[in-house]
């Protein structure tokens, strides 16, 4: 994008070299045997995007949306499972330690995490909760020595393989009565469930968080109790931003692979891309892909710019995942049979992107969210 910094075009070479080389090899593998590339996981440390928001003295990029995105776009056009790892990871466990939590806590947590030594995870859907986030009945009670926490927590990012887990939890009755524990693997009462087997994103693992009676120091909780709830808010809208980034990468590389088979595939004599039918799925795919990049990097810098948030990062997250699942589908239609085959990679494209339009919130919270806080502003 022509808006992007000098260090904004250096960090996409270097993430579009490093999925070229350690993601996409493997992605077939590992969504085929449903398995965590643990190895490039370690070798993002390495590459220091790991704590890509947080402050540098901890070991972070001190980056923000734009640079996340980017990222989440070159990762999500090789494999889109380990890019929801890595979202899960920096955004949701990292950039929520970053902003949240005490300096204490950051000296503690965040070096490991962001040299790749530790894996973050963030526990906030139920098996009775999930779009009433809100609404969640894991409960922490405090006691003499600290905090009880009893709830199982579901869908869980990286369950399986997370040293430190922050968890969203219920200290009283009232809904907005929410607080948020750094919680370590290893912490007595806690272990981690069964994990669950998915029809995409097979290469990110997903499980249960199970505390029953867990024992937390009043030193894990992060900030005051009850101030979780506008932390929630605060960290879905990059959330939202950087997902929909992983969409955007699907896309890219639905486009690229089908330019490149119409010129290599032939039918009737001639190469199908000299078919119009053809070259209009293809002239279609790339117009909206390009108008997803535009939209998308534009909120990004406005994000970073601390111009706009929750209404346009739910815009966002609505558009351009739906947009993805279109052009995946179409990417199958234009490769025929081949498509519909393990031979090409659009069919995981496909398949990975639908959680996009599922997970940080569905397509119809988005909906909701846009329409509540478009007439509320008109109601102001
Ligand atoms: C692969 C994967 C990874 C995930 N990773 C994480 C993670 O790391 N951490 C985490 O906390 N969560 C995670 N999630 C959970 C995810 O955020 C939830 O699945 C999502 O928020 C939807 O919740 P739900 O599945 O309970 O669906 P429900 O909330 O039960 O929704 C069911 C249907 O009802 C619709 N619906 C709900 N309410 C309304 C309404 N008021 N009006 C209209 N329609 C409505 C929904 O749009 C949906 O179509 C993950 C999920 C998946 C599948």
């Amino acid at each position: 994008m022509w808006f992007f910094s000098a260090e904004e075009k250096e960090l996409q070479l270097v993430c579009r070299d490093f999925a070229s080389k350690e993601l996409a090899p493997v992605a077939e593998k590992h969504d085929h045997e449903e398995s965590f590339n643990l190895s490039a996981f370690k070798k993002m440390g390495e590459l220091g995007i790991l704590g890509i928001t947080a402050d540098p003295e901890y070991g972070g990029a001190g980056l923000g949306a734009t640079a996340s995105t980017i990222v989440m776009e070159e990762f999500g056009k090789a494999c889109a499972g380990s890019t929801l790892s890595y979202l899960a990871h920096s955004i949701l466990c990292v950039n929520n330690i970053q902003n949240n939590g005490s300096p204490e806590q950051k000296a503690k947590y965040l070096p490991k995490l962001i040299s790749g030594e530790h894996i973050g995870c963030m526990g906030m859907s139920e098996p009775e909760y999930g779009s009433d986030a809100v609404g969640i009945q894991t409960k922490a009670r405090k006691t003499e020595k600290g905090y009880e926490i009893t709830g199982t927590k579901m869908w869980i990012t990286n369950a399986q393989y997370a040293d430190i887990a922050y968890v969203y939890t219920r200290t009283g009755e009232e809904r907005k009565n929410l607080s948020t524990f750094i919680v370590e693997k290893g912490t007595p009462g806690f272990h981690v469930g069964k994990p669950i087997h998915k029809m995409g994103m097979r290469s990110s693992p997903t499980g249960e968080l199970v505390f029953d009676k867990a024992q937390v120091a009043s030193s894990q909780l992060v900030g005051k109790e009850g101030d979780s709830i506008y932390h929630m808010m605060k960290n879905l809208d990059i959330e939202r931003i950087t997902i929909a980034g992983i969409s955007l990468g699907i896309a890219q590389a639905c486009v690229d692979q089908c330019i490149k088979y119409s010129m290599e595939r032939k039918q009737f004599g001639k190469h199908i891309g000299n078919y119009q039918l053809i070259q209009k799925m293809i002239a279609e795919m790339a117009t909206e892909t390009e108008m997803m990049r535009a939209f998308l990097y534009s909120v990004a810098k406005e994000y970073d710019r601390g111009v706009r948030g929750p209404t346009v990062a739910a815009m966002v997250k609505l558009q351009i995942p739906k947009m993805a699942t279109k052009i995946a589908l179409d990417a199958i239609q234009l490769h025929g049979g081949y498509g519909y085959s393990r031979e090409f990679p659009l069919e995981r494209m496909m398949r990975d992107n639908k959680l996009n339009e599922i997970g940080a919130g569905t397509n119809e919270v988005m909906i909701m969210i846009i329409a509540k806080n478009l007439l509320k502003e008109m109601r102001d």
